[in-house]
């Protein structure tokens, strides 16, 4: 059986992608196949893992447009994770598909053809790109749960509810079974009382589970895509990689969890 989370957030800079990165790389480590798809046209993902958007003949944006069969555009990674790797082609699906029916079943047809194609994995992460538009709300039709990665910071709750909002609305018309599994907190800084005090502020509000260990803020992040690996193989030991892999046993947990 597959999980398929999405990590999202329209705010850019959050850590959405580097906790993709990371997480594949965990659960990987941990035994599971794990698939990563690249929803962001800026391509930060398929950059990270080592690859060249320049040098790949076919992407997701080519498999969206129905040029290209997903099984040949799949790459492998060093990290274990294979990758669904995007380019900046994508930025043109929005405008491509406006007013197509069935535009938010991209994601999921994708999967779908994988899976006929007798391509299976254990894990699918798809990492969404800083908006709530037509690739967000299809990576939200596809997964059984939602990861919101979030920078403990003042503001950080205003985009919360919008997110909310589209996941309200994804349940409602193409995707009920759409689970929040929860808040993950990012570039953690613990010695603030205030990280604490926005963490604590969300959950109330909304509701919802904060993942813990929360992430914490440390430089060997800004080091890891130059080298395209994660954390996990560039800083093997380090507090960010203990936290990633604790996060990874989380998400274990919660896939075998109903409700
Ligand atoms: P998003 O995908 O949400 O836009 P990214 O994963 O690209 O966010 O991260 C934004 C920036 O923050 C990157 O430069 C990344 O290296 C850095 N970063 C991510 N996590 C941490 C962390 N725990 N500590 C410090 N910097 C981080
Ligand atoms: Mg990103």
């Amino acid at each position: 059986m597959t999980t398929t989370i999405a990590l999202a957030n329209q705010k850019g800079g959050v850590a959405k992608t580097t906790s993709v990165a990371t997480l594949g790389a965990a659960l990987a480590e941990r035994g599971h196949s794990v698939l990563l798809v690249d929803l962001d046209p800026q391509a930060c993902l398929t950059f990270s893992l080592g690859l060249d958007p320049e040098d790949l003949e076919a992407s997701v944006h080519d498999v969206m447009a129905g040029t290209a069969r997903a099984a040949d555009v799949l790459v492998g990674t060093e990290d274990g994770p294979d990758l669904v790797p995007a380019t900046i082609e994508l930025a043109r699906i929005e405008t491509e598909v406006a007013g197509v029916a069935g535009r938010e079943r991209l994601v999921a047809t994708l999967l779908d053809a994988l899976a006929a194609d007798g391509i299976t994995y254990d894990w699918v992460i798809l990492d969404c790109p800083p908006t709530l538009g037509v690739l967000t709300v299809a990576a939200l039709t596809a997964a059984d749960g939602l990861v919101v990665p979030l920078q403990c910071e003042t503001l950080a709750h205003r985009g919360v509810g919008q997110l909310l909002d589209t996941v309200h609305d994804v349940r409602e018309h193409t995707n009920p079974s759409l689970q929040v599994w929860g808040v993950l907190p990012t570039m953690y800084d613990g010695r603030t009382g205030h990280a604490r005090a926005v963490l604590e502020t969300i959950a109330d509000t909304y509701d919802l589970d904060v993942v813990s260990p929360p992430i914490p803020k440390t430089i060997k992040f800004a080091e890891a895509p130059a080298a395209g690996r994660s954390i996990l193989a560039t800083a093997r030991s380090s507090k960010g990689a203990k936290a990633y892999r604790e996060v990874a046993e989380w998400l274990e947990v919660r896939a075998g969890r109903d409700g």
